[in-house]
């Protein structure tokens, strides 16, 4: 930080932002280099931070989410000015929309030309752009305060509810120089960043009286329970209680997707009859009907443990809330069910049990087949398979068919493993999450991704290639959006919307960059060809061919489609 004996020590903007992060114990950045913050990420390099540098910003935003969600850090994104930050922000959006946690840093352009639109180079108001999309926006323009904004976007982003912070690091900014001593104590270490925070007990007992009265109790686990960290308790929870559990996409693998008291094998069974539900960090949305309708069968009361206060009635009206984090509001109600708790009655687990069964065994039959060409269910089975000897590996999710077949099909044994579209149901997470994952965990990474979902980030290849991460996806490849057999009704020379070009060598695309292409099309290939690529812990990609009529409109969600006035008649 000093410069020569001589002189009075200066220290400028670009090593304050490096300071304050490192001071914070922040030790990688995820970003995209230019104007005006390519010294940044070079310093963040020199000063021993690790900066994963990428194609487009919106996947190192989405690795950065996908790194907060993992270790309850802000995962940090580092971006240029106006298209960056922009490019960015959805990145930004989406982690807000999860509750992920993270820090979208973006350079800007002149204060003093934005502000009277006089067309500076990458001209925009980014503070006030990102504001609605994040939970919180700051811009720091006087070095000395950067160790305060730092603490400030860091408790943010992950007090409370967690979610997107934007930091605003105007150019001029970074060249502002300080004298080294006054800059180090303006330095802020955030303490207690992910404060606890205690229910109280007159909640707690209300929650513990409906559970109590339940005769058939049900307990829905969110991604907010993943990210808590409160592992053992929740399974203490569960298992004392004896109350059956159904846990989110992303919650999967906080219980074994086998033990004996998941019900998601009865989804809908369990939802339609329950007549207590107990959410525990999972939200009310479109993921679970927003708490009503058919899939809801009978009126139920609900018991929700959540952070934020003003979840609570967001859908649907609840019987008992339950605010504090989750860790210590689980803690209280496993201190009350200890206590005195009468396990569900053999009538409720039993009628669970038979639906599971008949289930599983339906499920069971339809794996077993060997379609020719291969379907998901036949190209899953082979991934199930191999997957279920590596627990500890990171699994990434996406497409419409591939994300919901690949949720029910393939088991999770291990917290936190599974990263997928998220509350938003966004598409383009993949590479990005990847990375993620693979940078914070160490660990391998297999990306199950439909072909038209792996596009919007397909070029970060590279970037796994160019850090030799152990990411393997997988491209189930069925020539199309949905599926590749739509045709144009006027007989016209382009393809259907949904269509794209017919029998693509994805793994081509990873060779050139280095990483090992496979191209399978029996289970048989798969299992070969990932328990290879695992084994080599070296970039790879499966193209994957699937049956191109395989696949229905949007996966599950073909109700979410508005019908066209035509198609009605
Ligand atoms: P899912 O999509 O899996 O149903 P959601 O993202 O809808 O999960 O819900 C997560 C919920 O968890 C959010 O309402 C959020 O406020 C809450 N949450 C996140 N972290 C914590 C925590 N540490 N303690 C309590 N609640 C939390």
């Amino acid at each position: 930080m000093t410069n020569d004996t001589q002189s009075p020590a200066l220290t400028d903007g670009f090593h304050l932002v490096i300071d304050a992060l490192k001071h914070n114990d922040i030790d990688t950045i995820f970003g995209l280099v230019g104007i005006p913050i390519t010294d940044l990420a070079r310093l963040a390099q020199a000063e021993g931070m690790r900066f994963i540098g990428f194609r487009h910003e919106q996947h190192a935003g989405n690795a950065a989410a996908i790194a907060g969600y993992m270790t309850q850090k802000p995962g940090i994104c580092l971006t240029v000015s106006a298209p960056g930050f922009l490019n960015g922000l959805t990145a930004l959006a989406n982690a807000t929309t999860n509750c992920f946690p993270m820090i979208l840093i973006s350079g800007s352009s002149e204060r003093e030309i934005v502000d009277l639109q006089q067309g500076d180079y990458e001209e925009m108001d980014q503070l006030n752009a990102a504001k609605p999309y994040a939970k919180a926006s700051y811009r720091i323009n006087k070095a000395e305060d950067i160790g305060i904004g730092i603490a400030r976007a860091i408790r943010a982003a992950v007090s409370g509810r967690p979610g997107g912070v934007y930091l605003d690091l105007p150019a001029q900014l970074l060249g502002q120089s300080l004298d080294a001593e006054h800059g180090r104590k303006s330095l802020v270490r955030v303490v207690d960043p992910v404060p606890r925070q205690i229910p109280a007990p007159d909640s707690v007992q209300r929650a513990l009286d409906l559970l109590k009265g339940a005769k058939r109790p049900l307990i829905l686990l969110g991604k907010g329970a993943a990210y808590a960290q409160a592992d053992a308790a929740i399974r203490a929870l569960v298992e004392k209680s004896g109350i059956p559990y159904l846990p989110m996409s992303m919650a999967k693998g906080l219980l074994p997707d086998t033990h004996p008291q998941s019900a998601s094998a009865a989804r809908s069974y369990v939802l339609a009859e329950a007549d207590v539900v107990l959410l525990i960090g999972a939200r009310l949305n479109w993921l679970l009907s927003h708490g009503k309708g058919k899939t809801w069968g009978a009126p139920k009361q609900f018991i929700q443990i959540d952070i934020s206060p003003t979840e609570i009635d967001s859908n649907v009206a609840i019987a008992a809330p339950v605010i504090g984090d989750i860790g210590s509001c689980v803690a209280a109600l496993l201190t009350g069910i200890e206590a005195g708790f009468t396990k569900p009655s053999a009538d409720w687990t039993g009628a669970i049990n038979e639906r599971k069964e008949k289930n599983l065994s339906k499920m069971a039959a339809t794996l077993a087949l060997n379609p020719s060409p291969m379907n998901f269910h036949s190209a899953l089975r082979a991934i199930r398979d191999v997957l279920k000897t590596r627990p500890d590996i990171n699994v990434v999710n996406e497409g419409a068919n591939t994300l919901d077949y690949a949720r029910s099909i393939i088991d999770m044994y291990e917290p936190r493993k599974r990263f997928d579209s998220g509350t938003w149901g966004i598409m383009g997470i993949g590479m990005g999450y990847a990375i993620g994952a693979a940078v914070t965990s160490g660990l391998p990474v297999v990306a199950i991704e439909g072909d038209s979902a792996f596009g919007f980030s397909g070029m970060e290849l590279e970037t796994i290639c160019r850090y030799n991460l152990p990411v393997t996806t997988i491209v189930f490849n069925n020539n199309g959006v949905y599926r590749g057999t739509d045709v144009n009704p006027t007989g016209g020379k382009d393809v259907a919307p949904t269509v794209f070009v017919k029998n693509a060598r994805y793994d081509k695309m990873i060779e050139a960059f280095g990483g090992i292409g496979y191209h399978v099309t029996t289970p048989e290939e798969m299992t070969k060809a990932l328990l290879e690529a695992i084994a080599a812990g070296k970039p790879a990609l499966i193209n994957a061919v699937i049956d191109e009529t395989a696949g229905t409109e949007s996966g599950r969600l073909t109700n979410l489609n508005p019908q066209s006035a035509a198609s009605k008649k």
